[in-house]
């Protein structure tokens, strides 16, 4: 019985001898060692990532740059007004509805102790709000939610540490994460009423919906707020569906 060889074809005596499929692969080493290295020699050289990459999280701060209806989400929170340098954070826990993993999230207010006559009387204050990145996919939809651009993607990628405790943030690191990063990029890229900050979504159409949606059901903050809200997608999902199919 004959055998049929299968595979590639044998070399050629010349082949052999002059090692020709050896040189072949060595030239392929030799035109890259002349080639613009793209591997970085990290953690001593760093890279820079695009502008919308989608890096550790970041909390903002009052800073004279916020949107037109800041102070009035701030007044429906009942949050005390934040001054200059306090964060924007109104505990609306609206990146938390929009996250796939919301046990991420904790997010506490807290109501001021002060007395009847105080103007900040019944008002709350950011207590906590911890995130632990060890479970986060750096989808950038609770970026997407928050109605005051208070929590965003920064540069920062590097999350690498021998304990899992380290990659829960706490509000003031998420503070000072935030600030370094638009100190890097410039204040301005981040002012909510220019034309560049749009331009700089993760998707850039707006999102029609979260407005509406606040304007017809401001959400109850309490033990099943999750489970409230998510009531409430459905139904503002309803009234458009009935709104598209009246206009048909
Ligand atoms: S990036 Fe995605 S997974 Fe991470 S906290 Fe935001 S919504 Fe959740
Ligand atoms: S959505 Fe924004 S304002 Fe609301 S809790 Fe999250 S970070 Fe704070």
């Amino acid at each position: 019985m004959s055998v049929k060889k299968v595979g590639a074809k044998p070399q050629t005596l010349i082949e052999k001898i002059f090692f020709i499929d050896f040189m072949k692969g060595l030239s392929t080493t030799i035109k890259h060692l002349f080639k613009r290295t793209i591997t970085v020699d990290f953690p001593y050289e760093v890279v820079t990532p695009s502008i919308r990459f989608r890096g550790v999280h970041g909390l903002r701060n009052v800073d004279g740059t916020e949107a037109d209806d800041f102070e009035a989400w701030v007044k429906k929170l009942k949050i005390k007004p934040p001054e200059m340098g306090e964060t924007r954070c109104i505990a609306c826990k609206f990146c938390q509805a929009a996250c796939p993993v919301p046990e991420l999230f904790t997010i506490k207010a807290e109501k001021l102790d002060v007395p009847e006559d105080h103007p900040h009387h019944k008002l709350k204050v950011l207590a906590v709000f911890d995130m632990d990145l060890s479970k986060c996919m750096f989808c950038g939809l609770c970026t997407q939610a928050c109605p005051t651009d208070c929590i965003i993607h920064t540069d920062v990628y590097d999350l690498s540490s021998y304990t899992r405790r380290s990659w829960v943030m706490d509000k003031d690191m998420l503070s000072q994460i935030a600030d370094d990063f638009i100190a890097r990029r410039g204040k301005e890229k981040f002012d909510e009423k220019s034309k560049w900050r749009q331009d700089q979504k993760l998707w850039p159409e707006y999102d029609e919906t979260r407005p509406k949606l606040w304007d017809f059901h401001p959400p109850k903050l309490g033990p099943n707020y999750i489970d409230e809200l998510q009531n409430t997608f459905n139904q503002v999902d309803q009234q458009v569906k009935n709104q598209s199919s009246d206009n048909a």
